[in-house]
């Protein structure tokens, strides 16, 4: 396996510049393949904080600042910034695949092209939001604005970071906030490269700040007073604490938190021709994205004959090298993160399921966080195979007996992000979809699209990202009745 150049950062960035850190502690990165040292960062404290959130405050109520440029002014720049993020994206995903051992195959096609397609969507977007004008239902005009929330406070996860942070970074710029980044411990030296792109596209000080931190310096970021809004991925647990913060304190947030989606493969469905997306669905990313749908759920009358085709395929995956362009499966993202799968693998059995195949460490691999892509059977929809988020290559099959069986046991969970239906008749498929109790659900695949709202129900989260829906969290509405004296 490759041997990572380590990558070492004095400064955070902040107000436009890298800025010394307040403390002499740093955030190390570890190949999750070899294990070997790749980098460090300087780790924001509390004090870097206060900075980043001053910087971001000044950057949003400077008179003539971002927030107060036209939109035409602002895509400029964001296109920039699209560009610059493109003429880096190939190492931005080096790094990424180095730091959570995501499949190069896949960090390059996602974390080099995802990112400046949203700057590019929602710069687009907003050049095309006018004033709107709307005759009210009493005979009077009234006229609609937006204008931008102000200091954003966005906090990413590890899994598929670029992509996640774009789908806040790139709304909220285009809205005219000012934004300070908390990317995870885990992968902290991609997001660097972020805030070099920005820098270089010439986004004003103050607009972005990078401050990457753990979970009691995030917390202060989401109670800061100065900051306006929280949008947050990550896991429920987290999600949960950062949504009574604000509540209590009345501030709007956006939170995209977990999943454990159902794949209902109806009778009808040509698995052998399916297979492969079915696997990109349920799978990807070594099961280390929250819209997977790691619940197969197969009919009673070809149980037998569908599982073999996904044995077949789940036992020929090449897991190995995350730099290798073949590698389907890479390593998990840490051995912490690794236990706490094996963990479930076992509480699971204990709780009834067998492991078909996998649940082990490779033959051979000494050095890695890696675990064998693993099948669960005799699962029960209650059991906690069935309910638990695993977040590694792990997929649970569930036996139904008709397509109403199937739904309640799609729905029968505390989740509901996303989901997907598998069948040779379209229309069948779409009427099963409609269901499902959840944010968003894919036919014959899954793929999440900027145009579309993506989101979850129950403890999958609240509000939606992409789409105009994504932009509108980070606008403020106002109305301005065009009254005439007298007309009260
Ligand atoms: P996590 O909740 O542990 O961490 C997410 C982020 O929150 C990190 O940046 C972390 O440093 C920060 N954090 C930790 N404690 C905090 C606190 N008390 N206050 C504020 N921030 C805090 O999640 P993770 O392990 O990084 O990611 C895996 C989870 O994220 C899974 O549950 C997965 O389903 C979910 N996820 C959801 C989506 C989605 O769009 N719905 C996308 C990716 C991942």
């Amino acid at each position: 396996m490759k041997n990572y150049v380590t990558i070492e950062y004095d400064g955070l960035y902040i107000d436009g510049q890298w800025m010394n850190p307040s403390s002499a502690d740093r955030i190390k990165v570890y190949s999750t393949a070899t294990e070997d040292y790749i980098g460090s960062v300087p780790e924001a404290k509390n004090a870097d904080i206060d900075n980043a959130v001053e910087a971001a405050r000044r950057a949003f109520d400077d008179k003539k600042g971002w927030s107060t440029w036209t939109s035409a002014e602002r895509v400029t720049v964001l296109k920039r910034f699209a560009d610059e993020y493109e003429s880096r994206g190939e190492e931005i995903a080096r790094r990424v695949t180095a730091q959570n051992g995501m499949p190069t195959a896949l960090s390059q096609k996602w974390e080099t092209t995802n990112p400046a397609q949203l700057l590019r969507f929602y710069a687009d977007m907003v050049s095309g939001q006018q004033e709107e004008i709307r005759q009210g239902v009493k005979g009077k005009k009234v006229l609609v604005t937006r204008s931008p929330i102000g200091v954003v406070g966005a906090i990413v996860p590890w899994n598929v970071p670029q992509s996640i942070t774009f789908l806040k970074l790139a709304p909220s710029l285009a809205a005219g906030c000012t934004v300070v980044l908390k990317p995870s411990p885990e992968t902290v030296l991609d997001a660097f490269l972020v805030a070099e792109a920005a820098h270089a596209a010439g986004l004003p000080a103050g607009v972005l700040n990078v401050v990457p931190a753990g979970g009691s310096v995030s917390a202060y970021l989401v109670s800061h007073p100065l900051v306006d809004k929280i949008s947050f991925t990550g896991s429920p647990e987290v999600g949960r604490l950062i949504g009574e913060t604000c509540g209590r304190m009345l501030r709007p947030v956006t939170l995209e938190l977990g999943g454990k989606s159902a794949a209902i493969v109806l009778d009808d469905c040509d698995l052998s021709s399916s297979i492969d997306d079915i696997y990109r669905a349920s799978m990807t990313n070594n099961g280390q994205v929250c819209w997977l749908s790691t619940r197969i759920l197969l009919p009673e009358s070809r149980f037998e004959e569908m599982l073999d085709i996904i044995t077949a395929k789940i036992s020929s995956l090449k897991v190995g090298d995350p730099f290798d362009p073949d590698t389907e499966v890479g390593p998990l993202v840490s051995k912490r993160h690794r236990e706490r799968v094996e963990a479930l693998i076992k509480a699971s059995v204990e709780d009834g399921a067998r492991i078909l195949i996998g649940g082990k460490h490779p033959e051979g691999v000494k050095k890695g966080w890696f675990l064998e892509p693993t099948i669960l059977v005799d699962v029960d929809p209650k059991s906690i195979a069935a309910q638990k988020e695993f977040f590694g290559p792990v997929l649970s099959i569930i036996k139904y007996t008709d397509e109403e069986h199937a739904i309640e046991i799609a729905n029968d969970s505390d989740y509901g992000l996303a989901g997907s239906v598998w069948s040779a008749n379209f229309g069948r498929a779409v009427g099963v979809a409609k269901q499902v109790f959840t944010g968003t659900i894919g036919i014959n695949g899954y793929a999440t699209d900027p145009s579309s709202p993506f989101g979850g129900v129950k403890d999958s989260g609240l509000g939606r990202e992409l789409g105009a829906e994504g932009l509108a969290h980070y606008q403020v509405l106002k109305s301005v009745y065009l009254l005439q004296p007298n007309d009260v």
